[in-house]
């Protein structure tokens, strides 16, 4: 497959891309191949005080312009973006390393999300409430909030920026996003095209350089009106108190340790292929990874069996060579992350039916791994693995499994199989999760709610609630004299 040749990236701001005043920047690393790609550029205290009053002077115009208008700009952006899917796809695997169908399956996501969005932000409509007064008229205004901080991880480096952009333009607020050093050619390419298609400077914003100096900053600062952050639950956490601090409204879209129930009279077939699909995909680093197989006695060694051929299906290597589909993990890090999941279950006395190495020394390449016999006391069981581990136990009643779904500070996705109706139910009512999917691989569609509870944050990032979250209410009374 032809590489496009990757390029560094700068900041934007005002629509104009530029390096750091201090000329800092910080090397790119492709997974696939542990070697330098390209540079991306090191913001300062003064980059950044440049961006935010570019976002203020963006939030004065975009404000203004007609609903029906921005929804116009950004129908083109998402046209931009399909256009040049397969450049930007190529992009994103050179410097994250999924395999490029997944990479380019990830933009033109994004570009189905802005559209969605863009449509949305023409209906968000006030209320006209009956008063108690004749004489007077009482509205209920929705209105945009504000410039907005937007913080993304490397693992969806276009669509994580995407839910939080697509929702914040279409309710008018201006949008600065710190996205992921590791992972910066991706999302300058999706800025672009929102640039292309004719924002107003100062409506869309992008910076990096180190995180903790970049989110102390933006948060405090008193053009920021709204923070929105993926990540992990440690970061989220220091976020949201930083957000509550300084009064500013906050989403957190965080971390999560999915359980899958597969019941007794499950379609085991179909839950192996939708949750090991879902399972291996992106390597696993992916926060609504199915991560804690619940499995019915009488069917776990079948599951077990199926799964370890899905795994062991799966072609490793270079997200841009031709039939691969499990790419490198995303950084070093993960690696050693892997390691240790792998010892502590080995440990704790898991079997290691398939995987459970690093393969070759160059790149971040780890093998499929699916580990039986799991126990609850094991790391893998209790914290996020974020990599391609699927984990199984055992259960006998529904009630057990859904008690330790539920057991985890976590509660962002969950997945079942059943063909009961009435299981299907009680799944529904009682697992403690965001997002449900019953008998069904995960997938999320921009006009369904996204977001956790419990641990894994709050607020959401799909549906009219995601609109809700960039929007003010306010209430006006007039009284005719
Ligand atoms: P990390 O916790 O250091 O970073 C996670 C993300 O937060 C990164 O994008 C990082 O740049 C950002 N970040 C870190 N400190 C920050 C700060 N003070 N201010 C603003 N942003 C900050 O760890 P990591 O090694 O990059 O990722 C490991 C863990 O993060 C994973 O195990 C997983 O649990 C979680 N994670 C979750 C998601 C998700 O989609 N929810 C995505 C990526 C990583």
């Amino acid at each position: 497959m032809t590489t496009v040749p990757y390029k560094d990236t700068q900041l934007l701001i005002n629509n104009e891309w530029c390096d750091a005043a201090s000329g800092k920047t910080i090397v790119v690393i492709n997974p696939a191949t542990g070697q330098p790609i390209g540079k991306v550029a090191h913001a300062g205290i003064p980059d950044l005080d440049r961006a935010l009053h570019a976002a203020q002077k963006g939030f004065d115009v975009w404000k203004k312009i007609p609903a029906n208008e921005r929804a116009g700009t950004l129908r083109k952006a998402a046209g931009l973006l399909r256009e040049r899917a397969a450049d930007i796809g190529r992009l994103l695997t050179q410097e994250q390393g999924k395999p490029f169908a997944e990479a380019r399956g990830e933009v033109l996501a994004g570009a189905d999300i802005i559209e969605w969005f863009a449509d949305e932000g023409r209906r968000v409509y006030g209320r006209i409430v009956p008063s108690r007064n004749l004489a007077a008229q009482q509205l209920v205004l929705k209105e945009p909030l504000g410039p907005v901080a937007a913080f993304t991880p490397w693992n969806f480096p276009v669509n994580q920026i995407v839910r939080k952009l697509g929702a914040a333009l279409a309710s008018g607020c201006s949008f600065l996003v710190k996205a992921p050093e590791e992972t910066p050619a991706s999302p300058a390419a999706l800025l672009q095209c929102f640039v292309d298609a004719g924002v107003p400077p100062g409506t869309v914003g992008l910076v990096f350089g180190d995180p903790a100096e970049i989110s102390s900053h933006l948060i405090a600062h008193p053009i920021i009106r709204k923070v929105t952050f993926t990540g992990s639950t440690p970061v989220g956490k220091q976020l949201a108190a930083l957000a509550g601090s300084h009064m500013k409204r906050a989403t957190m879209e965080l971390g999560g340790h999915a359980p899958v129930i597969v019941a007794e009279d499950a379609d085991v077939a179909l839950a192996v292929k939708a949750a090991g699909g879902a399972k291996f995909r992106n390597a696993g680093q992916v926060c609504i990874s199915p991560t804690r197989f619940l499995v019915h006695n009488s069917i776990k060694d079948e599951f077990a069996r199926l799964m370890v051929s899905h795994a062991e299906s799966l072609k490793l290597g270079d997200g841009l060579t031709e039939g691969v589909t499990l790419g490198p993990l995303a950084n070093a890090r993960r690696l050693t992350a892997m390691a240790k999941v792998l010892d502590d279950a080995r440990k704790t006395g898991a079997t290691v039916a398939t995987g459970g190495e690093r393969v070759g020394t160059d790149g971040n390449f780890f093998a499929p791994t699916v580990l039986t016999n799991v126990s609850l006391d094991s790391d893998v069981f209790n914290n996020e693995p974020f990599g391609p581990v699927a984990a199984i136990r055992g259960f006998d009643t529904l009630e057990e499994a859904i008690l330790e779904a539920n057991r985890l500070p976590y509660g962002l996705a969950g997945y079942a199989f059943t063909r009961s109706i009435k299981n299907a139910h009680v799944l529904s009512h009682q697992m403690e999760v965001g997002m449900l999917w019953i008998n069904q691989p995960a997938a999320p569609s921009p006009e369904m709610p996204f977001g956790g509870t419990k641990d894994s944050g709050y607020g959401s990032e799909g549906g009219p609630e995601a609109m809700e979250a960039y929007l003010i209410t306010k209430a006006v009374s007039i009284m005719a004299v």
